[in-house]
């Protein structure tokens, strides 16, 4: 699927001919064009540019916790290896953070985002989102998230069902009928592992293609798995979900401990 239309405080325009622009350079994320004939014919100049622009990954840390780099050192490092890192520490950065158009993504680090008086970043999130953008819910928000709070929010601003359940380390396997797996390209999700284990606070009410990566019923029941069946899968609750929403994209990475793999799945659901 094409990169979808975007931006709202900056409506891009095309290098070339200066009319709205609803594609951009795939790998910096930062150049605009109306269209593929037009990107082709920029790409001669835009070349050299491509390869120093990096795409912006915004955090958003409105209550940010000292430890969160080194908790999640694993983390940040991939996405430094493809992004610049912004950090917006406050609602106004945030705000005008979010509204620059070489965002690829932004991750809420923590619960900050909660809070009643940071409606007005929810506000600009779920536009952000409505209009082409991905916003993830990971990091401390999975450690610290009170679940009324992230229940209050998701439901009345985004109008999700997701509801916040069990904190616990189990086996989960990757849905490859999941939406991050089938939207986003290839590149994307050649390498995301088949199954591994992780600490996780899950998430509930999601729709099963928003599942990522999902447990076996036998993992939470001492169940015996028939051998030759396909196990069932569990999509009561999952601790990996990203989903459509509007012309972009909401993820949760519930991981509480950055493994390895579910840096790999971060990156993919940045589009990285
Ligand atoms: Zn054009
Ligand atoms: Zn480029």
């Amino acid at each position: 699927m094409a990169e979808a239309a975007r931006g709202i405080a900056a409506q891009p325009k095309c290098l070339v001919c200066s009319q709205p622009a609803d594609k951009r350079c795939g790998t910096c994320k930062s150049a605009f064009y109306c269209s593929g004939a037009h990107q082709k014919q920029h790409w001669g100049s835009h070349k050299a540019t491509c390869k120093t622009t990096k795409p912006t990954i915004v955090l958003v840390s409105l209550s940010k916790l000292g430890y969160l780099d080194t908790m999640y050192a694993r983390f940040f490092e991939p996405l430094r290896t493809k992004a610049t890192l912004s950090e917006a520490l406050s609602p106004d950065t945030a705000i005008s953070a979010i509204s620059l158009p070489s965002v690829a993504a932004v991750i809420v680090t923590d619960a900050g985002i909660a809070e009643r008086k940071n409606r007005r970043v929810v506000d600009q999130l779920v536009q952000y989102a409505l209009t082409g953008g991905t916003v993830i819910f990971g990091m401390h928000f999975a450690n610290f998230i009170r679940a009324e709070d992230g229940e209050r929010m998701w439901r009345d601003v985004w109008g999700l069902p997701w509801s916040t359940g069990s904190m616990r380390r189990t086996a989960f396997a990757l849905n490859r009928q999941s939406t991050l797996v089938l939207e986003r390209p290839k590149k994307c999700v050649e390498g995301l592992s088949a199954s591994y284990q992780m600490k996780a606070l899950h998430i509930g009410g999601i729709r099963q293609e928003e599942g990522v990566y999902v447990a076996s019923i036998a993992e939470y029941e001492e169940g015996e798995e028939e051998e030759g069946v396909a196990p069932m899968m569990n999509f009561d609750e999952v601790p990996v979900a990203f989903g459509r929403y509007g012309e972009g994209f909401v993820g949760y990475m519930g991981d509480t401990v950055a493994e390895p793999q579910s840096a790999i799945a971060l990156l993919a659901m940045c589009g990285f």
